[in-house]
C-alpha cells in the first residue's frame, strides 16, 4: 500500500520534529500551550501524541528546512509547502495551527493534521493525498494505540482527532479516527486483522448517526463469526472528547457497557424506522432493504440469524425474503 522507502520520509520527519520543537520553544507558542490545557490535555499526552505547533507566518518551516531547490520541490510532493502557480513563490502548508502528527503503523510520519487555535476557518487542515498518504486507507491513533496495548481486544473508531486524544487522555487508550472521510471497508478489513471486535462511537449529531449507518455498511463484509461490532450512540451535542471530559473515563466506560448496541440490533431497529413493520407493505419493504444487506455477511451463522430474524420480523420464510428484489440503497 506504501512505499516502503521515499524521501519524503525524513522530510516529514524533520518538520514533525520541527513543530514539536516549535510547541516547546517558539515565541509564539504559548498560545498554543493555553489551547491545549484548555482542551485538557498534559504534556505527556502531547508527547505521546507528538504534538506540535506550527508557528504563524508564511515560511517558519521553509526557513527551517533550507534553501536547496531540490528538497524543497519534495517538501511541495510532501504537501508541507505550497506552491503559487502564478508567482512561484512557496510558503508553509501549516500555519499558527496546533500540529497532529498522522503515523502509519511502523510509527513513520506521513502526514499531519493541523487546528487553528480560535474559531477560524478551515477549522482543521490536511496534509493532502501524497505518495505516502492515502488518507481513505489510515486510522489516526492505531499506531499510538497499537504501541500502548499490542493486544487490543476492541477498537474504538470516533470521528476526530480530539476525541483520539481527549479518550487517551482519561485513559481509553484504544481509539482511532478516520481522517476527515467515511470509514471504509478498506479500514474495517485493515482494524479486524488486528482486534476482534470494533466499537463505533461518533458524535452525537445528524452527521454522526449517518456516518454510523455507513460504517454498518461498511462493516458488513468483514462479519466473519467470531468477530463483532457496536455501536454506541452519544447524547445529542455531544462528542467523545466532550462527554469524557464531562463525565470521566469510569462513566464512558459504564456507558460502553450498557448502551453499545451490537450491530445487528442497531440494523433492524433503523431498518424499522425506515420500513414500519407494522402493515404488510413496511415489512416488504423492510425485507427488500434488509436481504442485500444480510447476504454482505461472510459469517454463515450470523448471516443465517439475521436472516432468521427477518423471518420473525416480516413472516417471510426465508425462501421467499432471498427471492426479494435489490434496491439500490438503503437508509438512513
Ligand atoms: P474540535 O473538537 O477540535 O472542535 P472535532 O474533531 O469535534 O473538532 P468535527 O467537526 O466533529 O470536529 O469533525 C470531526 C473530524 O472531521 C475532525 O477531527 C477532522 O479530522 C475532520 N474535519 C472537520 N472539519 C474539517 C475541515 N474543515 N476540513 C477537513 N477536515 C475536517
Ligand atoms: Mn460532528
Ligand atoms: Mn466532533
Ligand atoms: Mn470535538
Amino acid at each position: 500500500r506504501q512505499p516502503t522507502d521515499s524521501p519524503l520520509y525524513p522530510l516529514l520527519h524533520a518538520a514533525s520534529e520541527f513543530y514539536r520543537q516549535a510547541l516547546k520553544n517558539h515565541p509564539a507558542r504559548q498560545a498554543a500551550v493555553s489551547y491545549l490545557k484548555k482542551r485538557g490535555l498534559s504534556g505527556l499526552i502531547a508527547r505521546d501524541f507528538a504534538l506540535g505547533f506550527a508557528p504563524p507566518g508564511w515560511d517558519s518551516l521553509l526557513k527551517h528546512m533550507g534553501s536547496d531547490p531540490l528538497q524543497q520541490k519534495a517538501m511541495i510532493d510532501a504537501g508541507l509547502l505550497i506552491e503559487n502557480t502564478e508567482t512561484g513563490k512557496r510558503y508553509d502548508r501549516f500555519r499558527d495551527r496546533i500540529i497532529f502528527p498522522i503515523r502509519d503503523s511502523r510509527g513513520r510520519v506521513i502526514a499531519f493534521g493541523g487546528r487553528v487555535l480560535g474559531d477560524d476557518k478551515p477549522k482543521y487542515l490536511n496534509s493532502p493525498e501524497t505518495p505516502v498518504f492515502h488518507k481513505g486507507q489510515e486510522l489516526y491513533g492505531l499506531y499510538e494505540a497499537r504501541k500502548h496495548n499490542r493486544n487490543l481486544d476492541e477498537v474504538m473508531i470516533v470521528e476526530g482527532y480530539m476525541d483520539v486524544i481527549a479518550l487517551a487522555q482519561q485513559g481509553l487508550r484504544n481509539a482511532v479516527a478516520t481522517l476527515g472521510t467515511a470509514t471504509s471497508e478498506e479500514h474495517l478489513k485493515r482494524l479486524f486483522r488486528l482486534v476482534p471486535s470494533v466499537l463505533f462511537c461518533f458524535d452525537g449529531d445528524a452527521a454522526g448517526r449517518k456516518a454510523a449507518w455507513r460504517a454498518l455498511e461498511s462493516t458488513l463484509p468483514s462479519l466473519q463469526d467470531g468477530r463483532r461490532a457496536r455501536f454506541l450512540f452519544l447524547p445529542e451535542g455531544e462528542d467523545p472528547d466532550t462527554l469524557v471530559r464531562a463525565e470521566g473515563a469510569e462513566a464512558f466506560q459504564a456507558r460502553i457497557h450498557q448502551q453499545a448496541q451490537p450491530l445487528a440490533d442497531y440494523f433492524f431497529e433503523q431498518l424499522s424506522q425506515e420500513a414500519d413493520p407494522r402493515s404488510l407493505e413496511g415489512k416488504a419493504h423492510l425485507a427488500t432493504l434488509a436481504a442485500p444487506l444480510i447476504e454482505k455477511i461472510p459469517g454463515a451463522n450470523l448471516r443465517a440469524l439475521m436472516r432468521q430474524r427477518l423471518t420473525q420480523i416480516t413472516g417471510l420464510s426465508g425462501e421467499a425474503i432471498s427471492q426479494a428484489p435489490t434496491p439500490s440503497s438503503a437508509p438512513p
